[in-house]
């Protein structure tokens, strides 16, 4: 079906773009320059500028410099601390938040462990107590924050805001976790997958906060590994969402052939091998000595053998640097699946559990990828976020920006 547009969905749409200009040029641009890089009229560029001054999303300051005759022209530089969004990833083992101003940078951040992450009701409780507190200590004016982006895991219903039966939180059944966060704060919420917020944490921040090297790719796979392990897939700068917002599931890919049993009935699959309980198991299988996890459905039990297993990896034990390089390995074998796949030249690996396993298992996957063959003539880079366990709610944060503030073409279509 073909759909239409009208004047005031352009406007809208204009002023989108406009502001996405700005904002990634972070430097400032002169309204030629914005005119240039739009391919908008000086005449356009001129009114919309004027309405993003008068909405504070924007500010004027400094000359641009001269090129050729005529008046350089004064920048218009995006005017950060004008409104806020939070971020929160609500993890089995771990709630985190942060507070990004406009230009997506982190201002405030907290962190806490998820009260009884079997109960949602207080888990709410103890989401919405960090929020406000968050919001107070940052200090800034309560009618600037735009809303709060939730991460949680998934499956999840995007249209409905709710949580459906995360394998990770037993417990929770069909929780209405948006309208729950957005009743009790009086803000607006946003729900997403926890794989799907992470990948968008490097689709609006500043690159160099984002550690992604000097310029965001706009094609990556994201590799997220929390409790267990996803996959996003970024193309041409848009998240793939897939038809239900619930993209990403990664734990059947198969890994390592030789690998653990997984209960899908084949070996060395990705969630088999790669989840945090997984890990613990080979850690412990290592000759490593680790705090008991019981049955595996505490996830802050998990939590700690892992740890445990990360600090004997420090102290210099061979057996438990080789689980963490193994896993480095057949995250390598899973990535190369997918960049063949899509033949993108990036991958980025971030998530809880990845900022702790890095120091030994990045390497190995950097090594794996690069020993790779690659089909057509590029190389494919490995790099961590640069956003460490704090991905997840940073890209949440993103999100809510970015309903706000990025051109999406199918904004323009009118709805029947
Ligand atoms: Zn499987």
């Amino acid at each position: 079906m073909r759909r239409g547009t009208n004047l005031p969905r352009m406007g809208d749409f204009n002023q989108t773009v406009v502001l996405d200009v700005i904002r990634r040029a972070g430097g400032g641009l002169a309204r030629a320059e914005v005119a240039r890089r739009t391919g908008l009229s000086a005449q356009t560029v001129t009114n919309v500028a004027r309405r993003l001054l008068d909405l504070g999303l924007v500010v004027e300051e400094g000359e641009a410099a001269r090129r050729g005759p005529g008046r350089p022209g004064t920048l218009l530089r995006l005017n950060a601390p004008s409104r806020f969004a939070v971020g929160v990833h609500l993890d089995p083992a771990t709630m985190t938040f942060v507070l990004l101003d406009l230009s997506g940078a982190v201002v405030a951040r907290a962190q806490s462990p998820t009260p009884v992450p079997e109960d949602p009701q207080a888990v709410v409780d103890g989401l919405v107590a960090e929020i406000e507190g968050l919001i107070a200590a940052a200090g800034v004016d309560r009618d600037r924050v735009l809303g709060v982006g939730i991460a949680a895991p998934g499956p999840i219903d995007v249209e409905a805001g709710v949580v459906l039966d995360p394998p990770h939180l037993p417990g929770w059944h069909d929780v209405p976790l948006r309208d729950a966060v957005a009743e009790r704060t009086g803000l607006r919420a946003v729900l997403d997958k926890d794989v799907i917020a992470a990948a968008c944490a490097h689709l609006w921040a500043p690159a160099d906060a984002a550690g992604a090297g000097p310029a965001h790719p706009s094609d990556f796979v994201f590799c997220y590994l929390g409790t267990g392990v996803a996959v996003s897939i970024v193309l041409r700068d848009e998240v793939v969402r897939g038809i239900s917002g619930n993209a990403g599931e990664s734990g059947h890919l198969v890994a390592d052939p030789d690998g653990a049993p997984c209960w899908c009935g084949r070996r060395g699959c990705l969630g088999a091998v790669l989840r945090a309980e997984a890990l613990a198991q080979q850690g412990r299988a290592a000759g490593v000595d680790l705090p008991d996890w019981g049955d595996g459905t505490d996830p802050r039990a998990v939590d700690r053998a892992v740890a445990g297993l990360c600090a004997a990896a420090d102290a210099g034990h061979a057996g438990a640097r080789e689980v963490l390089a193994l896993a480095g390995r057949r995250l390598g074998a899973a990535a190369g699946v997918l960049t063949d796949l899509l033949d993108v030249g990036s991958v980025l690996v971030g998530g809880p559990l990845w900022d702790r396993i890095a120091p030994y298992a990045e390497p190995a996957l950097t090594e794996t990828v690069a020993q790779h063959p690659v089909p057509g003539a590029h190389a494919v880079t490995v790099s961590s976020s640069g956003y460490g366990p704090q991905v997840g709610a940073v890209g949440a944060g993103c999100i809510l920006l970015g309903r706000a503030f990025t051109p999406r073409p199918s904004d323009l279509l009118l709805v029947s």
